[in-house]
């Protein structure tokens, strides 16, 4: 078993705390996957999900993780052209493994890491070709920078391309307005914004979407939008579902929705993130991301004259998770998470302990 002195607070950009009455939701009993009882939660969840994602699309539940929605919309959405990929980090990146992994014509658009894509820059991309679909990173994790698809989704549509966006460390904590900003496939897990288990994966999949899906082959069995479409219009999954997630994920859309208020949420998450930013500059820091783009839901900051790994050891001897620098940033930057349920209190006291410790 593992020990108790092991459960830290985590300040990582995910999986992030889940608070005990969301936790103690997953003890209840089981249920069968074809009951009443199951049809009614499901249907209940994707009631929510469109409201909290001001959206009447298709919802898709996934039993997997969040990658494994990432694979459902390139092999249903990328037929016979290529898909272009904006990568401006490391998860941005997993679009190319992935549309490379299932066979796809894959090009890239780079884009400086700590910056995001510009209507500029990808309206002179898709003008040299013709592509299916854009893939886009809501929230780069790696870099912390949001990328602004209220400005980006109409040179997308203008090129006549579907819009599937990565928003795994995004949805729930930045603003999103699906159907307005006509966005195809918004996935994500719940383990970020949402403040859940990982395990479930949603997707929102436009009607566009699911057009394209018809005419693509090779869409595989697991992550086929139309099979899955076929189950849930009954308020059922194809295959067994992760139940005890579900009955967690419907008392945390109740919470968000009718509670706290999806916007609060999101004015919560932009509090949170100006408090982490003025905190950094205040002590001589600067921000990985450009501040026009910085993310609301993580903070990178350049690691100059801080020894990371020691101030990651430190933390964790006062019952703290620290992130570095994701992947080749390891020691050149570090990261802060304020996403899911953080209260302002909570980062306070764990921005002064850095303060003591790097005194
Ligand atoms: C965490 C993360 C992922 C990976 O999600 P999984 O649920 O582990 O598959 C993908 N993209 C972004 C932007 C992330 O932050």
């Amino acid at each position: 078993m593992i020990e108790e002195t092991e459960f830290l607070d985590l300040f990582i950009p995910g999986p992030v705390n889940v608070s005990k009455d969301s936790r103690e939701m997953m003890t209840y009993p089981m249920i069968a996957h074809r009951s009443k009882a199951m049809g009614d939660l499901h249907k209940d969840i994707v009631n929510y999900l469109q409201k909290m994602l001001f959206t009447s699309n298709q919802i898709i539940l996934s039993t997997s993780s969040s990658t494994g929605l990432m694979e459902a919309a390139i092999r249903n959405c990328v037929n016979k052209n290529p898909v272009l990929n904006v990568v401006n980090g490391a998860f941005a990146e997993r679009w190319n493994k992935i549309a490379a992994a299932n066979g796809k014509q894959n090009e890239i658009l780079q884009i400086d890491w700590g910056k995001a894509v510009t209507p500029n820059q990808l309206q002179e991309t898709l003008e040299k070709n013709t592509y299916d679909a854009v893939c886009i990173t809501q929230n780069e994790t790696s870099t912390g920078v949001a990328s602004p698809l209220k400005d980006l989704y109409k040179t997308v549509k203008d090129n006549n391309c579907l819009l599937l966006v990565d928003a795994v460390s995004g949805a729930g904590g930045l603003e999103t307005r699906i159907d307005d900003w006509d966005i195809d496939v918004y996935l994500f897990g719940l383990q970020k914004c949402m403040a859940l288990s990982p395990g479930l994966a949603v997707a929102s999949v436009s009607d566009t979407a699911l057009e394209m899906a018809k005419k693509t082959p090779n869409r595989g069995l697991y992550f086929d939008f139309l099979d899955l479409k076929k189950y849930h219009d009954r308020n059922m999954q194809p295959a067994t579902p992760v139940i005890p997630i579900y009955y967690q994920l419907q008392y945390k859309l109740h919470q968000i929705v009718d509670e706290e208020g999806i916007e609060n949420r999101w004015a919560r998450h932009q509090q949170l993130a100006d408090y982490t930013r003025n905190w950094a500059k205040s002590k001589g820091l600067s921000l990985f991301a450009d501040e026009t783009v910085a993310s609301n839901t993580v903070t990178c900051i350049n690691s100059i004259g801080i020894n990371v790994a020691k101030l990651k050891a430190d933390l964790m001897k006062k019952g703290y998770f620290f992130a570095t620098g994701y992947g080749k940033f390891k020691e050149s930057n570090f990261r802060i998470a304020h996403m899911g349920d953080r209260t302002m209190d909570e980062m306070k006291t764990y921005l002064s302990t850095i303060d003591e410790l790097t005194e």
